[in-house]
C-alpha cells in the first residue's frame, strides 16, 4: 500500500519570533497575510526582511506567519555559500548550536546568534496516512521521484505526523533542481530494507561487497 506524495519547493524564506519582529518593524508593526500555504494555519506575509551575511545580502526575504518562539532563516546550501555562513541540516525548530546572521527591517538591524538552517527535507503527513504506510513520527524512508529523466531516490527524508498536517513533501531549491521537477512533481516511499536502515552504514557495507 502506497500513496502518491506531492512535492513542495521551500525557497529562503525567515520564520520570526514576536520579540524580533517588534524590534525590526516597530512596536505597533502587525504580520500581513498574504496568502495559505499548504500547511494549514501558515501563511505568507506582506512584510519582507533583509538577511545578511559575512559574504552576501538577501534582500525582500519571505517571512512566514503566524510567530514563532525562536526566529528560523531558511536557507537552501547554494544560498548559505552566497551569504557565507555554514550549511547545517536541521529540522526545523532545532536551532541549538547553529549560526546566525545579520536581519535588516525598516527599523534597524539585529544580530542573532543562532537560528540559520538549511531545512532537513521531510514530509509532512496525518496519524491516518501515517498508519496506511506503517509510518512513525520521526522515522526516515526513502522517497522515489517522478521524474522525466532525472528520477532521484531521496534518502534521509524525515517524516512528521500531526493531526494539522495536510500530505506533502518539502524539499529546497537545490533539491527541487536536482530533479527534473515538472508542474505537479510528486513522490513515493520505497521500502529497500526490511529494518531500520543507515545510509552511512549502507555505504561502508556495500564497499566490503555485502549486498542486501
Ligand atoms: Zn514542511
Amino acid at each position: 500500500m502506497s500513496v502518491k506524495i506531492p512535492i513542495e519547493t521551500s525557497a529562503r524564506h525567515v520564520h520570526i519570533s514576536k520579540q524580533d519582529f517588534h524590534f525590526l518593524f516597530g512596536e505597533d508593526a502587525e504580520l500581513h497575510y498574504v496568502k495559505e500555504l499548504s500547511q494549514p494555519g501558515q501563511y505568507l506575509c506582506e512584510e519582507r526582511i533583509t538577511v545578511v551575511g559575512p559574504r552576501g545580502t538577501f534582500e525582500n526575504m519571505a517571512i512566514l506567519g503566524p510567530f514563532r518562539k525562536d526566529t528560523q532563516v531558511e536557507l537552501s546550501l547554494t544560498d548559505t555559500r552566497k551569504l557565507g555562513i555554514p550549511g547545517m541540516i536541521r529540522q526545523s525548530g532545532d536551532i541549538e548550536g547553529t549560526p546566525g546572521c545579520i536581519l535588516r527591517g525598516p527599523m534597524g538591524a539585529l544580530t542573532i546568534s543562532r537560528g540559520v538552517i538549511v531545512a532537513k527535507r521531510h514530509i509532512h503527513m496525518t496519524p491516518d496516512e501515517a498508519l496506511t504506510l506503517r509510518i512513525r513520527d520521526n522515522d526516515e524512508v526513502f522517497v522515489l521521484t517522478k521524474s522525466y529523466g532525472r528520477a532521484l531516490i531521496y534518502a534521509d527524508v524525515v517524516v512528521r505526523v500531526s493531526r494539522s498536517f495536510r500530505l506533502s513533501m518539502h524539499v529546497d531549491t537545490d533539491e527541487a533542481n536536482a530533479f527534473s521537477s515538472d508542474a505537479e512533481p510528486y513522490g513515493v516511499i520505497v521500502k529497500l530494507f526490511d529494518d531500520t536502515y543507515n545510509t552511512d552504514k549502507w555505504i561502508e557495507e556495500v564497499l566490503e561487497g555485502i549486498n542486501r
